[in-house]
């Protein structure tokens, strides 16, 4: 049945790979589909790393994919923002990928250092900034939390945005906070809600993949291991969703869900994928 695709979109974490080890045929799936000339593309919530570090990872997992075939949620993000507002002044909560991503458009970004805990929280030019944004940060404080929250609070005109909505992030070892967590923490101190999150589930980085693809929705297919980002957004944008079950999602949790809700397809992992092609 996924021979009828051209576009083929894959979530990272839990369908290709988990943390540094590929999974269970996700290479060789990438590899048959780029013999047949399919246009492949990885659509990742995780904001921690650059595109180009991201086209890295890839490659020495064996896959090699254009730089404009890797759409990351901190990469839309900074799109996003240089549009809406370019060589605007940010407050970052988040990792190195995205504070790279951000700058690397023309953003400001008004805390571009590590902030310790017990550095002077009002010790920082509050009234130039226009966006809080927050990733996953797996050095987020107490400072952080009091500055965005003091920003969000006292300068109404400053826009709250997120790259994704992740409340955990998957390791070899278990459940870690995700970008998810840093927006639950901020909307409870702030009584502010986020304006936007730009990752999946949000329809943009499936509109993006299918743009850059010059391709249709009707003939783009979604292989994610996660119901609420990766199936719903799918679902959502019209592009056909085939759950994953070798990452977070098992088939227990599929019991709880209504027809309409879950995913087109469901496959174990990319290995069943590949004997359904040939
Ligand atoms: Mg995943």
């Amino acid at each position: 049945m996924f021979e009828i695709f051209e576009t083929f979109l894959f979530d990272g974490d839990g369908v290709l790979y988990k943390e540094d080890s590929p999974l269970p045929g996700a290479i060789e799936f990438l590899q048959l589909l780029a013999k047949r000339g399919k246009q492949i593309f990885i659509l990742t919530n995780n904001s921690t790393k650059t595109r180009e570090e991201f086209q890295e990872k890839l490659k020495n997992l064996g896959i090699t994919l254009p730089i404009d075939h890797i759409l990351t949620s901190a990469y839309l993000t900074a799109k996003y923002i240089e549009k809406e507002s370019p060589n605007s002044s940010v407050y970052v909560i988040g990792e190195q990928g995205l504070k790279q991503e951000l700058t690397s458009v023309g953003l400001n970004i008004v805390n571009n250092w590590e902030e310790e805990n017990d550095e002077d929280i009002f010790n920082l030019g509050f009234d130039e900034i226009e966006y809080v944004v927050t990733g996953m940060d797996r050095s987020f404080n107490y400072t952080k939390i009091a500055r965005a929250t003091h920003i969000l609070v006292n300068y109404e005109k400053v826009k709250f945005i997120a790259t994704n909505g992740d409340f955990t992030f998957p390791t070899v070892q278990g459940l870690i906070p995700g970008g998810g967590a840093m927006i639950a923490i901020l909307e409870a101190l702030s009584d502010r809600k986020v304006a936007g999150i730009i990752g999946k589930p949000a329809p943009l980085m499936y509109e993006k993949a299918v743009e850059i693809a010059k391709s249709k929705k009707e003939v783009s297919i979604m292989f994610g291991d996660r119901i609420e980002t990766d199936i719903y957004g799918a679902n959502d944008a019209g592009i056909t969703s085939c759950l994953v079950l070798s990452g977070v999602t098992t088939m227990n949790d599929l019991g709880k869900l209504v027809n309409e809700e879950g995913p087109d397809i469901i496959i174990n992992n990319l290995a069943d994928a590949i004997e359904d092609f040939n």
